[in-house]
């Protein structure tokens, strides 16, 4: 019995495809920049996302906290959303490691910051305040899209507030192919983007951050003393790689079973929020520790939680969707 996990799209497996190109990149060094294949990966997501300069690093935590401590300084202030997972999920790397303050807001329904509450949280110039620097988004945030009419709105307050622009951008191509543009419709509105190859897009390991010239060469520099400067990387670059050329386009199919997914669970009854990508949040009550009991001994795999987040991915298809559905049914007649 194969399994299907929905715990998260981290889990997929390199393609066939993939590990070829793994095994056949050409390598050296990345510390001393000599890389072939890092270096073409990160030519590739700057061009491609309009910025001048990109840095792959090892994970999307280090990613945001490069692009934080680049654009920030001791006593630096970033505005960021009280779900947002560089506030709430990266351990508080950007105060413990950057002695940058986060300041909170909670956000909307749709995965937005209210901008009226942003302005409002930007600190006058006066030493008792820290310094407002920086505005931090995420797109897609919990699987949903922020409008484009939203991103440019937040693009006129920064520039108009002296702002910098932050996009946690780890599912960036979920969001463009939601929205059927190319990714640099929305990242043309920020001054630095950190992308995930190792979610949807299936690669095992690694980010990209994207920005100015001066804004990478610094978060190389932080790189290197977080530990994250690696060696002949281009072996994982060659994945990212890979992924941007060959499973981009097929995250519709992730999206779409997402959909078919969570229309299945409201036939069941549950209470399931709108899908805009491939995430799937259904509300399981105090049911969460039985069905995820239930579900593991078919060989499904899923978080124990009340409002339940189920994320498809490469390694779920259709056949496996209708297998979940099966499942759920099942333990509703138990
Ligand atoms: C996964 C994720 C990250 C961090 O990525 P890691 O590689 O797990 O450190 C950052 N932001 C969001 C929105 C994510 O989902």
């Amino acid at each position: 019995m194969s399994v299907i996990d929905l715990r998260s799209d981290t889990v997929t497996q390199p393609t066939p495809g993939m590990r070829e190109a793994m095994l056949a990149a050409e390598l050296g060094d990345d510390v001393y920049g000599e890389d072939p294949t890092v270096n073409r990966l990160e030519q590739h997501l700057a061009a491609e996302l309009g910025f001048a300069r990109a840095l792959f690093v090892p994970t999307g935590t280090m990613s945001n906290l490069l692009g934080l401590m680049a654009h920030c300084e001791r006593g630096d202030e970033y505005i960021v959303g009280q779900q947002a997972h560089t506030y709430k999920y990266e351990g508080g790397g950007a105060a413990v490691l950057g002695s940058i303050q986060p300041q909170p807001i909670e956000g909307e329904a749709d995965g937005s910051l209210d901008l009226a509450k942003v302005e409002a949280a930007i600190k006058q110039d006066d030493f008792h305040f820290a310094r407002t620097r920086l505005l931090a988004l995420e797109n897609t945030m919990q699987g949903k899209v922020l409008p484009m009419t939203y991103l440019a709105a937040a693009r006129e307050l920064t520039h108009r507030r002296g702002l910098a622009l932050h996009l946690d951008g780890a599912r960036l191509y979920n969001a463009a192919v939601r929205l059927g543009v190319p990714a640099m419709d929305i990242t043309q509105h920020f001054d630095s983007v950190s992308v995930c190859l190792s979610k949807g897009l299936g690669a095992p390991v690694g980010s990209v951050l994207c920005g100015s010239d001066e804004l990478i060469g610094k978060a190389r520099r932080w790189r290197k003393v977080v530990g994250g400067g690696m060696r002949q990387s281009g072996v994982l670059a060659a994945a990212g790689l890979y992924a941007l050329e060959h499973q981009v386009a097929r995250l519709a199919e992730d999206h779409a079973n997402a959909e078919r997914l969570a229309d299945g669970l409201r036939q069941l009854g549950y209470a399931v929020e709108p899908v805009q990508t491939n995430m799937v949040y259904a509300q399981v009550g105090e049911q969460a520790g039985a069905l995820q009991a239930f579900c593991a001994e078919r060989g499904i795999r899923l978080t124990a939680a009340s409002r339940l987040r189920m994320v498809t991915h490469l390694d779920v298809s259709g056949e496996d969707i209708e297998r979940v559905l099966e499942a759920f049914s099942a333990f509703a007649r138990v």
